[in-house]
């Protein structure tokens, strides 16, 4: 076996105790005769491993009992569409931030949709270098709802704070930083993340939403967006992401062995410190990002020569640290430093950086 670190955005590295669980199941998973893969979702073995799963997963985030907890399909893109679809009958209109690709794929779904969607704040003329800072006066004080992007997992910002909305619901978008810190999950209305950045593999969309916010659907909406029919059905209305539900639990485990997350924020952190002081101790590579908001998780570099990144990203790929190259929109380089890279693969990732430095020098 020859594993590699694999610094991609996602899917990305799972941990590897969670692979091996999940491998010494995967043709018979306990006493059951069978996969989890072939399992009905309705069996009692299946029903545990669900229920297990939001167990652990309201341990770990310390969620309260006024929350759902729901598995869904879609991807975390489908809930652009499907935030609207659920709130905007609040009060009629929605406000966005805009800090990064995501949050503005956002913005134009709902807009798309034709609802009275406003955006408060960007930082696109800054090319997203930080995250804005949002007051609650911004928010039009009738808003549905205030949505956010709370890590950027392609310009690698993150949100340093939690925006204070008042008694308007706070929405976030946390696809790329669920799981990898604690949270104060009372301070949101929603919030909902795509599995296969830092909680398992693609297929699964987790959504968190404050049971008071269950009662604004449009009742001509489509069935499988309306939360309040997943929830009254435990994610169960339809056939769940049965498979990365369960690699989902594994993970939960393994984060709740290694003592929750507070173990997992002092970890990530580490590995985030040892890149971004790397980084701000040289002059070859530029950290684009401002400083107050740097992402823990996506760390993005340039050399300031798009050469010499392409050179980078390939060179470090054949020295076995994959996917090093920066979303295709951006360029440059990003290192997706996630819950299950070890500190080992960013310790190798800065020899590779100071290597490929005195080998390239620049003109
Ligand atoms: C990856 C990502 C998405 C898109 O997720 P899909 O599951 O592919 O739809 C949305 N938001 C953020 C912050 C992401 O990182």
């Amino acid at each position: 076996m020859n594993r590699v670190f694999n610094f991609s955005a996602g899917p990305s590295m799972l941990p590897l105790p969670v692979l091996e669980k999940a491998a010494s199941e995967l043709v018979c998973y306990g006493e059951s005769g069978m996969s989890v893969m072939e399992m009905s979702h309705r069996s009692p073995d299946y029903e545990a491993i669900i229920k297990d799963a939001e167990v652990m997963l309201r341990r770990l985030m310390n969620i309260p009992d006024n929350y759902k907890v729901l598995f869904l399909q879609g991807g975390a893109s489908t809930q652009f569409a499907a935030v609207p679809l659920n709130l905007i009958n609040r009060t009629g209109k929605a406000d966005y931030v805009v800090s990064g690709q995501f949050s503005g794929k956002a913005f134009k779904e709902a807009q798309k949709m034709g609802y009275d969607v406003k955006c408060i704040a960007t930082t696109k003329d800054d090319n997203f270098d930080h995250v804005p800072t949002v007051t609650r006066d911004m928010i039009r004080p009738d808003a549905s709802y205030l949505h956010i992007c709370f890590n950027n997992t392609i310009y690698g910002t993150k949100y340093s704070y939690i925006p204070d909305t008042g008694d308007i619901p706070l929405v976030a978008d946390l696809s790329s930083c669920i799981i990898s810190e604690p949270i104060d999950v009372s301070k949101f209305g929603v919030i909902y993340a795509g599995a296969q950045k830092n909680m398992a593999p693609a297929g699964m969309t987790l959504v968190i939403v404050r049971e008071d916010l269950l009662n604004y659907a449009d009742e001509k909406m489509p069935t499988m967006l309306e939360w309040k029919t997943m929830a009254e059905n435990d994610s169960m209305y339809n056939t769940p992401p049965c498979y990365t539900i369960y690699m989902a639990k594994l993970v939960y485990e393994w984060i709740l062995g290694l003592g929750g997350l507070d173990v997992m924020k002092e970890m990530n952190q580490k590995k985030a410190n040892l890149l971004y002081d790397y980084l701000d101790s040289q002059d070859y590579y530029i950290a684009p990002v401002k400083k107050d908001s740097r992402s823990m998780m996506n760390v993005t570099f340039v050399t300031g020569n798009a050469d010499l990144d392409k050179k980078f990203a390939s060179e470090a790929g054949k020295a076995g640290l994959k996917n090093l190259k920066g979303h295709r929109s951006v360029g440059g380089m990003r290192a997706s430093i996630y819950n299950a890279m070890p500190y080992e693969g960013v310790e190798a990732l800065i020899a590779f950086m100071k290597e490929f430095a005195a080998n390239n020098p620049k003109a």
